[in-house]
């Protein structure tokens, strides 16, 4: 059995690893920019208020699409990317116990349903790219749920699904996932970047193999 009725997972660094430990969003800007470098002032700026999270999303969307950018293109720009070993298996092992499991991120959708097509997710919170039939990016939508926008999601699900939050966990790994992390009732630190979210975590693992967070998510026997 779970011990808990929901279970909110990051996605970049926390099932999804690169070998420099690069979000989705720096891969594809190396990819399409040449660097992945404008990611630290882009988000130096957001911080500093003289961008909005949606400006940030635009900023690298657009160049991607200026550069040519395709969606097999892109496909094949994952490569670098990986699933966190244990990933499958922590998943099924969630999968039946009655929890609700859920994506809260700032990742792309089509990063994730490259990498996990088969994934058991009731609900999943990300940035969206859409494409025309030529396969060129046509929209985007970026998610206002990153950040401290994290937390506002796991609050409306669980209000809305009628579940305390003492009764919703979550799995992260960055600065972005302080807020939901102390918002939910128990969270995990999964090889943290940040040591404000180790701080506020309950509990750090950081063996590298999401099976080790079971032990954490449900009860014995
Ligand atoms: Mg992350």
């Amino acid at each position: 059995m779970s011990r808990f009725d929901l279970i909110a997972f990051d996605i970049d660094g926390t099932l999804v690893r690169h070998p420099d430990d690069w979000t989705v969003w720096e891969v594809l800007n190396k990819r399409y920019i040449g660097t992945g470098e404008v990611n630290k002032q882009r988000y130096a700026d957001y911080v500093a208020g003289k961008i909005s999270y949606a400006d940030w999303v635009e900023m690298d969307v657009t160049g991607w699409r200026d550069a040519g950018a395709t969606k097999s293109d892109m496909i094949e720009g994952f490569a670098p990317l990986e699933l966190i070993p244990g990933t499958r298996e922590m998943l099924k092992a969630l999968e039946g116990t009655g929890s609700r499991l859920i994506v809260i991120s700032g990742t792309l959708d089509l990063m994730l349903n490259t990498l996990l097509p088969e994934h058991p997710f009731a609900e999943v919170y990300c940035n969206h790219i859409g494409f025309d039939d030529a396969g060129k990016i046509s929209h985007w939508q970026a998610t206002p749920f990153d950040m401290q926008g994290k937390e506002t999601a796991l609050r409306a699900v669980a209000l809305r699904e009628g579940i305390p939050l003492s009764r919703c966990a979550y799995v992260g790994d960055s600065g972005n996932d302080v807020w939901i992390a102390d918002a939910a009732g128990f969270s995990i630190a999964f090889c943290p970047k940040s040591e404000e979210l180790v701080a506020k975590a309950d509990v750090v693992v950081d063996t590298g193999d999401l099976r080790d967070i079971l032990p954490h998510l449900m009860d014995p026997g």
